[in-house]
């Protein structure tokens, strides 16, 4: 059985494009699908995983959340002997770090923007969970990091990385691989999930306007896109994803200029008539709400 399972996996992770979308369940009850030649999604464990073999070393994109680290580094094993030397964080919440410190612990480079780097060392306030979050353990912490954006070449793999400025967070990093027209973009894009914004971490809704507008000046037709949650998607989605947040943040702008509170908003219909609607509407404008009284001094040219 296992060993049926690991060679199902191998072939995912190697070198023919399968006749995908399928999905194998791998350790834990995680699913592994490929994406491209090479190229293999690890959904379930937290944030989705991306894993790149490039022949010179496994490349990851997010490590998941720590209570699935042991089906993680298991799938990993499974899906093939080579080791991973780079990893790649979108940004610093718990569902995309949780094996930081077990892949860094085996050699691996963890790329981050310098934000998130910050955040990670330093430990961070949780609002919604009234509680501190202790910094990670000093393996576990990004060593290499951008402020606005990078390049590398692994097994030659070309590798872009850039910053999302204050998207969902304060340390948004797109990872690029070009050769294979695909982007991961963590939490930038929700296709699934409501759309979060942490407030509190920096990130809010003009940012996130801005962000996926450059995610599709860099992009074509035929670019794919893999978010934290849910599926991979293709350009029209990540544009009707930006009409929608740059709909809302139209909508907003004037809301938040006559006063009103999120809880007013969701009375006066903000959220009416979008094409889509949300797991917890109040939720969603509380916290874009919060992010347009951080970030009130960018409301209008004629605020005052
Ligand atoms: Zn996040």
């Amino acid at each position: 059985m296992r060993t049926d399972r690991r060679s199902i996996l191998k072939g995912i992770a190697g070198a023919a494009l399968l006749p995908w979308p399928g999905r194998a369940i791998a350790a834990g009850g995680l699913a592994v699908s490929q994406v491209s030649p090479k190229l293999a999604l690890i959904e379930g464990a937290g944030g989705n995983i991306l894993v790149l073999e490039t022949g010179e070393g496994r490349v990851l994109v997010d490590t998941g959340a720590a209570a699935s680290g042991a089906a993680v580094l298991e799938t990993l094993d499974e899906l093939s002997d080579e080791a991973v030397t780079a990893v790649f964080n979108t940004h610093w919440h718990l569902d995309q770090v949780g094996s930081n410190q077990a892949l860094g612990e085996r050699g691996a480079t963890i790329f981050a923007h310098e934000k998130t780097r910050q955040r990670l060392t330093a430990g961070w306030y949780l609002p919604t969970e009234d509680r501190y979050q202790q910094p990670l353990p000093s393996a576990a912490l990004p060593t290499e990091t951008v402020f606005t954006e990078g390049v590398t070449t692994i097994g030659g793999q070309r590798i872009e990385y850039g910053y999302m400025i204050l998207a969902h967070t304060d340390g948004d990093l797109y990872v690029a691989f070009p050769d294979l027209n695909v982007v991961a973009v963590g939490d930038v894009a929700a296709p699934v999930r409501d759309p979060v914004f942490d407030w509190f971490g920096g990130g809010w809704l003009g940012g996130r306007v801005d962000s996926l507008a450059l995610l599709l000046d860099r992009s074509d037709a035929d670019t794919r896109f893999v978010p934290s949650y849910g599926p991979v998607i293709g350009r029209a989605e990540l544009q009707a994803e930006h009409d929608l947040m740059l709909e809302l943040f139209e909508r907003m702008v004037e809301h938040v200029r006559l006063g009103e509170t999120a809880e007013d908003m969701l009375t006066t219909g903000v959220l009416d008539n979008l094409g889509r609607t949300f797991e917890d509407p109040y939720r969603l404008l509380y916290d874009m709400h919060k992010g347009f009284w951080a970030h009130h001094n960018k409301l209008m040219p004629d605020i005052v």
